[in-house]
This record gives C-alpha cells, sequence and structure tokens, in this order.
C-alpha cells in the first residue's frame, strides 16, 4: 500500500477513533486522486471552482450525523463516485458536539464535498411568525457554530421554542422547518445554476421508521421554480435498520457515539433485525423515548441543554415531550444516579 503525504494529514487521532480501517485507506478510494484537504472541506458558496457547471448531475445528500444520512451517502458514493456527490449538513446547536466533527471527517474519508451551514433568526415580533431570517452562516469548524442563547438571536430549536411561547411537536414540528429544511432549500435555491435544472436531494428516511415515512414516494419534488425544479429522493427507503449499521461497518466506519451514549450495544447495531432505538440529531429530540433521554440525562455534558429545557417548560407552561413527559422530571434522578455511579 502506498501511504501518501495526503494519507498521513488525515490520520488525526480521531479519525482513527470513528473511522479505523478508512482513515488508512483513504488515498486508495477508487474514484480518482481525492482532493487535497482545502478542496475538500471548502464551502461551496464562495467557492470559485465550483462556478463551471459540473458535467454530470450532483446528487446532494442530507445528512444530520446519523447512521441513515451517512449509510446514503456511502451507497451514493459506490454507484456514483464521489465527485458527484455534495454532502449538506444543517447545524443545530443542540445537536450532540460530536456531529460537526464527525461529519466533516466522514466527509474527509470519503473525499465527498461538504457544505455545513447554520440558520440564524431575529425576532420580529410585527412578523405574522414572530421571527425574521438573519444570516445563514457557513460553518467550518465547531467554533463557528452561534449557540443557543445568545441575545438578539435565535440560534437554536430552544431559542425559538421560548420565542413562540411553545416546544415544537410532532404534529407542529417547526424546528425542522426552520433549522433543516429552511437552510438546505436557500442553498439549493443560491446554487441552482451550478446544480442544474432538475436538483436531486437524498434523505436518508426510511419506511420502517415510521408508518408517515412508509407512506412517502420515493421521489417527488421538493421545491418547483420557473426554470427548475429539486427532487427529494429517498434512496434507502426499503433498507432496514440492521442494513444500515451495516454499510458504516462494510466501510469501516464507527456510528455516531451518540448511539452508544444512549445505550446501543454492537449486538443491537449489526445483528438484532428490528427497528426503533435512538437518534442522534438533537440531544434531547421530541422524538426521543423516555429511556433514550434517560441515558442523556446522566451525561454531564448535556446537562446546560436540559436545564435549558426546563427553561423552556417554565417559560412556556408545556412539557418539552407530548404526553407529559417533562424534562423537569430527568434532572433528580439523573443527578441522584450519577452520585451513586461516583
Ligand atoms: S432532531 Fe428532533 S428536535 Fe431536532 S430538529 Fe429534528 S425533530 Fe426537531
Amino acid at each position: 500500500m502506498n501511504i501518501t503525504e495526503e494519507s498521513f494529514y488525515i490520520l488525526t487521532d480521531s479519525l482513527v477513533k470513528y473511522f479505523p480501517q478508512k482513515a488508512v485507506v483513504t488515498a486508495l478510494l477508487p474514484h480518482g486522486a481525492p482532493p487535497n484537504l482545502a478542496q475538500r472541506w471548502c464551502m461551496c458558496e464562495g467557492d470559485r471552482t465550483l462556478s463551471a457547471r459540473p458535467k454530470r448531475p450532483i446528487i446532494v445528500s442530507s445528512v444530520s450525523g446519523g447512521k441513515d444520512g451517512l449509510a446514503q451517502t456511502l451507497w451514493l458514493v459506490e454507484r456514483y463516485g464521489a465527485d458527484r456527490v455534495i454532502v449538506h449538513h444543517q447545524v443545530i446547536p443542540e445537536q450532540w458536539p460530536e456531529t460537526f466533527p464527525y461529519v466533516q471527517e466522514a466527509c474527509a474519508v470519503l473525499g465527498v464535498r461538504l457544505v455545513a451551514q447554520q440558520v440564524i433568526y431575529e425576532h420580529r415580533p410585527d412578523t405574522e411568525r414572530g421571527v425574521r431570517r438573519l444570516a445563514i452562516c457557513d460553518v467550518h469548524s465547531p467554533d463557528d457554530i452561534v449557540p443557543w442563547g445568545q441575545p438578539g438571536v435565535v440560534a437554536g430549536v430552544t431559542d425559538l421554542a421560548l420565542r413562540r411561547r411553545w416546544p415544537p411537536s410532532p404534529s407542529v414540528r417547526f424546528c425542522t422547518r426552520y433549522f433543516k429544511c429552511a437552510v438546505l432549500d436557500a442553498w439549493i435555491a443560491r446554487n441552482h445554476d451550478w446544480l442544474g435544472s432538475d436538483v436531486v436531494v437524498a434523505l436518508g428516511e426510511r419506511a420502517a421508521e415510521s408508518a408517515r415515512r412508509a407512506k412517502k414516494m420515493e421521489l417527488w419534488p421538493r421545491l418547483r421554480r420557473k426554470n427548475w425544479t429539486a427532487w427529494n429522493w429517498l434512496p434507502v427507503h426499503q433498507w432496514s435498520r440492521r442494513e444500515v449499521f451495516r454499510k458504516l461497518r462494510d466501510w469501516g466506519l464507527a456510528p455516531h457515539p451518540a448511539y452508544r451514549h444512549q445505550g446501543m450495544s454492537s449486538r443491537r447495531m449489526y445483528d438484532v433485525d428490528e427497528e426503533g432505538g435512538p437518534r442522534c440529531s438533537c440531544r434531547f429530540c421530541i422524538y426521543a423515548t423516555r429511556a433514550d433521554v434517560c441515558h442523556q440525562a446522566e451525561m454531564e455534558s448535556n446537562r446546560t441543554l436540559l436545564r435549558r429545557l426546563i427553561a423552556v417548560e417554565r417559560a412556556t407552561g408545556r412539557t418539552w415531550w407530548t404526553r407529559g413527559r417533562a424534562a423537569v422530571g430527568l434532572l433528580a434522578p439523573a443527578l441522584s444516579t450519577a452520585q451513586v455511579q461516583r
């Protein structure tokens, strides 16, 4: 095996931790020489190398850092080549702190371009929605992420819940609309000249996850404009959870550490053929089960966010989760468990 300067560059400690096999073999990926690291990690907006339209259509893979989006990206790279795939990652400050480095490193290992962006809003009580988009910021490092709780801006899901005086819920899921869909749609609209008249956006949604997702078509229009259309495509719609984890394993990629933080074992990931299990987008996601959030609450690094959720519950008079499941009920048991474990 030829170990090139490139492969030495990417053999950082964290890469070896998450991607023990691929960190070594990246230089040997079959899709031509990987671009240099500066090219690979540059953001598309303002990137002059992207001003010319590519010869073959690009597929935009929407990735939150979870297993489904990553498995989908691996499949796309296998099928179309790394040069035809762009990963779009919508950054939310309530996500796991490991998420952005994980996505960044996965893209570096795969030789896939990454666009990571965060939307921030400003409070506008005179508008119908109460907030107005202030900016979409490119994120190049964790230091670029605007944290929640900053005065004057609405940077995260908890900020918006406080502004709207209502936490998000499965029936009114404004968190996804404001912090994920809006960012990706804005990026597509801004880059459609370059992306072509039919923009394909791959989403890692699977039929087995829920009855709602099972009913979805595998291809449908996401955005229609005069001269172009963006399509949502679900390439892993029919995959099982086990197939998804196994795809990551085939590539030597460790799943996001959030799965293990929430109690998932290797056996459950790779051997047990069942659905469900923890999510890894926002910590304390509105869809998280009681067991998942109990695990999360026990982690000291999650307590600040847990206290933030409690503040939202106090200010809005509503529980963070539906059916009366409150964040406030998690804190005391988590603190006593932590004391016992010490
Ligand atoms: S991960 Fe959960 S809380 Fe976060 S935006 Fe998605 S649905 Fe909302």
